[in-house]
């Protein structure tokens, strides 16, 4: 299969011109000549087979010549919020939730968190969606959300009738939660040294389930991912 290159502009059969740090990728990094084969995207859910044409030292000219839209959405959408990791665990967190299909992601900010992203750092992240897209073949990016407040998160409108909170000790099982149909769902998990017991009661208040991953304490990214995987 053609390599894969992320593009933020509009896609189309035809000529496309990339520019910038896109064009520099394309060129020197990845050292494309002329009549080499690619696959373009830009998120909007369709790749794009395309053709070098020329290089240029600002910028490379292409040719687009089909469009393609292979199914790799889950058909239904997959929320998943947690706090966010320190470091490098952080970036393998968005990498998995990539891969597993996942909708958007939403740093949380709860009372025992300690990592609280500012824009910079979510852009950051978004690039790692974007590696992620490129090796997994997903033409749809994973949305990283700003940063919200557990609380605020809780009473937002517009999440997901079923909600799946990671609490360990939690009467509902992995067991019982495999054989829930599939629908939208928004899944979330706390920070390493818990919710507190105001936050559980939050979330209890505004319909969250609580699930049980298993009897031993698993690290937030770790229990993001496998809600990930039970629900997507
Ligand atoms: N010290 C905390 C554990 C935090 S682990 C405590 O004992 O509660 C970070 C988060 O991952 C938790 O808040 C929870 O949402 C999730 N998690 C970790 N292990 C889990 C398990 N076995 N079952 C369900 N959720 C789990």
């Amino acid at each position: 299969m053609a390599e894969r290159f992320y593009v933020n502009c509009e896609l189309k059969p035809g000529p496309v011109l990339v520019q910038g740090a896109e064009a520099h990728h394309l060129a020197v990094v990845c050292r494309l000549r002329p009549g080499d084969a690619v696959c373009l995207f830009n998120g909007d859910g369709h790749q794009y087979p395309a053709r070098i044409e020329e290089i240029g030292r600002r910028e490379v000219a292409l040719e687009v010549f089909s469009v393609e839209s292979p199914a790799r959405e889950l058909p239904f959408r997959l929320d998943v919020a947690a706090p966010l990791p320190r470091g490098d665990r952080a970036q393998f967190l968005l990498e998995k939730l990539t891969e597993l299909g996942v909708t958007t992601f939403t740093p949380l900010r709860t009372a025992r968190s300690v990592v609280h992203p500012r824009e910079t750092k979510l852009d950051k992240l978004q690039r790692h969606v974007i590696e992620a897209s490129k090796q997994c073949g997903r033409n749809v990016l994973l949305e990283v959300r700003p940063t919200m407040d557990w609380e605020a998160y809780c009473r937002a409108g517009e999440l997901p009738a079923r909600r799946i909170l990671g609490h360990p000790g939690a009467d509902w099982t992995r067991a019982d939660a495999v054989s829930e149909s599939r629908c939208d769902t928004v899944a979330a998990v706390g920070p390493e040294g818990g919710f507190t017991e105001e936050e559980v009661a939050l979330a209890r208040a505004t319909d969250w389930r609580l699930l049980d991953l298993g009897p031993r304490i698993l690290r937030v990214e770790t229990a993001a991912i496998a809600l990930a995987v039970l629900f997507g």
